[in-house]
């Protein structure tokens, strides 16, 4: 029987791994199906505290990773595919048909930004043009034209936050309308650097003969007519999908698979001993440093709840 088995090993769940295994739990990390999470696909990480330098996704969570085994956490390869929660001790089935039991667990299995699926896409992600995420990526288009694909709150973000760096901004959306907040909207439409192209989809991301993000294909919804806009970089801001599917019914969420995270501590769940860390619990802010801080959380509370059960 484990004292805490951590479902993830992203930032949220590395972290939570090595403040657990400092308070001498020997914590079981089941890494996941993409060990070290999403940032692992980012090829440099500029913001994370205590890198001046920079650090590319990869090394930052393979360090947090040693750094927890240093003090005594296992990582398993395997997925978590169905849990029982009903009882005191959790049972998480694996797809490796293992069965762990625990005392406590904590969930940190992170979310997968939705992408549109057009040819390019996959081509230039991570790297070459392509991103999912303008607080990681935007300083590389300095003085550059960009895309944003979306009409939510994240992609008016995304697209104000970018022109601090892009000479031009194309914000594109499917409708006449956004799905944005007013104050959201506004702020897009009074902002010279962007401008809204609408009501379009994209048709392809097109690159370059050094293989990064030339153009954008995109046709309009209502005329059907075809144009091919040039950008040097194309961000994709069309909602993210938490992995959560397979605790459905195990635990509160919201419609969207976000699980909901309360307590004064921001990090429990509907179940005593479950705890939630990152950005499966965490549709806003998404970012390496606050899935770090909500691992350490939910590790300390974790321990609280272990000492009040023995
Ligand atoms: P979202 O609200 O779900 O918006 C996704 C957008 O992408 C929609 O405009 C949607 O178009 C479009 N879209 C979806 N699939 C598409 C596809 N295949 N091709 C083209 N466009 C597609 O997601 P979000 O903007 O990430 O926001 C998620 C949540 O976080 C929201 O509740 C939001 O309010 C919140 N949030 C808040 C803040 C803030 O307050 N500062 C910042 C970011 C996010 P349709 O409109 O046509 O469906």
């Amino acid at each position: 029987m484990e004292e805490i088995a951590i479902i993830g090993s992203g930032c949220a769940g590395a972290t939570a791994a090595i403040y657990a295994a400092r308070a001498g739990l020997a914590p079981l990390v089941i890494e996941g199906k993409l060990p070290g999470g999403l940032i692992t696909t980012t090829a440099e990480v500029e913001n994370f505290p205590g890198f001046p330098d920079g650090i590319d996704g990869f090394s930052l969570t393979l360090n947090m990773r040693q750094q927890a085994e240093k003090f005594g956490a296992r990582f398993v390869a395997d997925e978590i595919v169905a849990v029982d929660f009903s009882a005191v001790t959790k049972r998480l089935t694996a797809a490796s048909g293992k069965v762990y039991e625990a005392k406590s667990v904590i969930v940190a299995t992170g979310a997968k930004p939705r992408l549109t699926g057009v040819p390019g896409e996959s081509e230039f992600y991570g790297g070459n043009g392509v991103s999912t995420c303008a607080t990681c990526d935007g300083a590389f288009y300095r003085g550059k034209k960009v895309a944003v694909f979306g009409g939510g709150d994240s992609a008016c973000e995304e697209a104000n936050f970018l022109t601090r760096f892009a000479e031009k901004v194309f914000l594109m959306h499917r409708r006449e309308k956004f799905r944005a907040s007013d104050v959201m909207v506004r702020r897009i439409v009074a902002n010279p650097k962007i401008e809204i192209v609408v009501p379009v989809i994209p048709e392809r991301f097109v690159g370059d003969d050094s293989g990064r993000v030339r153009a954008a294909v995109v046709r309009d919804v209502a005329t059907g007519e075809v144009r091919e806009i040039e950008v040097a970089g194309i961000f994709v801001a069309i909602g993210h999908e938490p992995d959560t599917k397979f605790l459905a019914g195990a635990l509160a969420m919201e419609p969207d698979g976000t699980l909901v995270a309360g307590g004064a501590s921001g990090v429990a769940t509907n179940v005593a001993g479950v705890f939630v860390a990152g950005d499966c619990a965490d549709r806003v802010y998404r970012q390496a440093i606050t899935a770090a801080g909500m691992g350490a959380r939910a590790a300390l509370e974790a321990q609280r709840y272990l000492e009040a059960l023995s």
